[in-house]
């Protein structure tokens, strides 16, 4: 494959950081554009000085320029956690929307590849277990998750619309629950929570009564699938993500055991409008890309603990 310029904004994020590495590794030249609200340069800072990587500040809402040739557009840029949107609303609706709107419009001026990240939120609290690509969601739009699911929600019409009117060539991978290094310790996600708390010794703050579910997909694995899709002929949404489902109440006690934490567990309240189930259906991605995740949960967490135990100690 002959060496590409890929943008990825988002890049100093968990998954655009390790977007980046992985292209850099393939022998393609990588930008990075962040604002840095939820990212951070830690993420990059081992790119520095690397001669086919460069970083940008910027808002990827503002008026996008970049010289020179661009073959593939990565738009990962958006709060992710629920936190992270519940402190940012109107940056994620921001990011979604005319975030992505700028990203389309420079594919379309450099006549690149456009890949967007969606996600699972699209489904909302979904009546539909597991989730099929062809299924609409069940979303509450004036809910505190709304400004995040409407936004990935508007980014995916408008992605089709530049498909659809511009004859851009686009893919849209809607991600599922995905964990792994450079989360962020602080980012209010179930997994970093969790392992953070089991590492303190400190009870695991289980929300709800813990029968909600989620399926939880190592970092390694997605970045695969991406890289799979954008390279695919596959214009429509895709999932990605891993099928293997567990409530909330049994992956605290996985973590607790991997971690030998003994201080248990404490129930907290549900947020408003946690989905109760969460499980993709991968067949298509099984069937167009050859792609399933292979990295067992317990592997996963255990590189996951290891990165937050490095980075508690340094902290
Ligand atoms: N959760 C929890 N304790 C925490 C953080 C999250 O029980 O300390 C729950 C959360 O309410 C949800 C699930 O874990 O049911 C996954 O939450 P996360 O924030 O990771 O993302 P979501 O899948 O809801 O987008």
């Amino acid at each position: 494959m002959a060496a590409m310029r890929v943008l990825i904004t988002g890049g100093a994020g968990f998954l655009g950081s390790h977007l980046c590495d992985h292209f850099l590794s393939e022998g393609h030249q990588v930008i990075a554009m962040d604002n840095l609200i939820t990212g951070s340069v830690r993420n990059i800072e081992h790119l520095a000085g690397h001669e086919h990587f460069r970083s940008i500040r910027q808002d990827v809402t503002e008026y996008l320029y970049i010289d020179g040739p661009v073959d593939t557009v990565l738009h990962f840029a958006s709060p992710a956690s629920p936190i992270d949107y519940l402190e940012f609303p109107i940056q994620t609706l921001k990011v979604g929307a005319m975030g992505t709107h700028k990203a389309l419009g420079l594919a379309r001026a450099k006549g690149a590849r456009f890949l967007l990240a969606s996600t699972s939120e699209v489904y909302g609290d979904p009546q539909v277990h597991p989730q099929p690509e062809d299924y609409w969601g069940h979303v509450n739009p004036i809910g505190p998750r709304g400004v995040y699911d409407e936004a990935k929600r508007f980014a995916e019409a408008i992605t089709m619309a530049y498909q659809r009117c511009h004859g851009l060539e686009t893919r849209i991978a809607r991600i599922f629950n995905t964990y792994g290094p450079r989360m962020r310790l602080d980012d209010g996600r179930v997994v970093p929570n969790f392992v953070g708390q089991a590492l303190r010794g400190e009870p695991l703050t289980v929300h709800g009564d813990g029968s909600q579910t989620r399926s939880f997909c190592f970092y390694s694995d997605l970045i695969e699938g991406i890289f799979r899709l954008l390279f695919s002929d596959y214009m429509l949404p895709l999932n990605l993500g891993n099928p293997v489902e567990m409530s909330i109440l049994d992956f605290a006690h996985t973590v607790n055991r991997l971690v030998g934490n003994r201080a248990g567990i404490v129930y907290k309240p549900l947020p408003v409008d946690d989905p109760k189930v969460r499980q993709p259906d991968i067949s298509r991605a099984r069937q167009i890309l050859g792609w399933e995740p292979n990295v067992d949960l317990e592997d996963g967490l255990q590189q996951t603990v290891a990165w937050f135990r490095r980075i508690l100690c340094s902290s």
